[in-house]
């Protein structure tokens, strides 16, 4: 858990979020800005920053997690793809330091760059 941070914050209760997934190691929540409808982030429960930073247990757990939801986001919203991605590092466009993976629903003809889409 880091203070300051807001996802740690999440996970802890103290910042509302509307989860769709939880269990001791990971947690999935929808974004607050979706770049689509169903935009969902999957992350460690644990304060990891990067996915250098991850260890790989974790990371195969969250990668795990992300491979089940992906479906169940695909279905929830019609999607007919989606774009799973990690920003990882600023220079990647990381914003929220705590390691987590976008399911960014996708649909025919909606113009989207998918290198845009997961760096907002
Ligand atoms: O990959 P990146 O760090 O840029 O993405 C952070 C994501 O976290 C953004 O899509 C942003 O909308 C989301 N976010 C959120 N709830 C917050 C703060 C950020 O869903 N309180």
């Amino acid at each position: 858990m880091s203070d300051d941070c807001i996802f740690c914050q999440i996970v802890e209760g103290d910042i509302p979020s509307r989860t769709v997934f939880e269990d001791d190691t990971a947690m999935a929540f929808l974004d607050a800005n979706p770049l689509a409808p169903g935009h969902t982030l999957v992350i460690p429960k644990e304060h990891h920053e990067t996915l250098e930073e991850t260890p790989e247990d974790v990371a195969a757990h969250v990668f795990g997690v992300l491979h089940r939801l992906n479906t169940a986001v695909e279905h929830a919203v019609d999607a007919d793809g989606t774009n799973v991605a990690f920003n990882n590092g600023e220079a990647a466009g990381q914003e929220v330091p705590h390691v987590h993976g976008h399911i960014i629903p996708r649909f025919e003809g909606d113009g989207g760059n998918p290198i845009h889409a997961v760096a907002g």
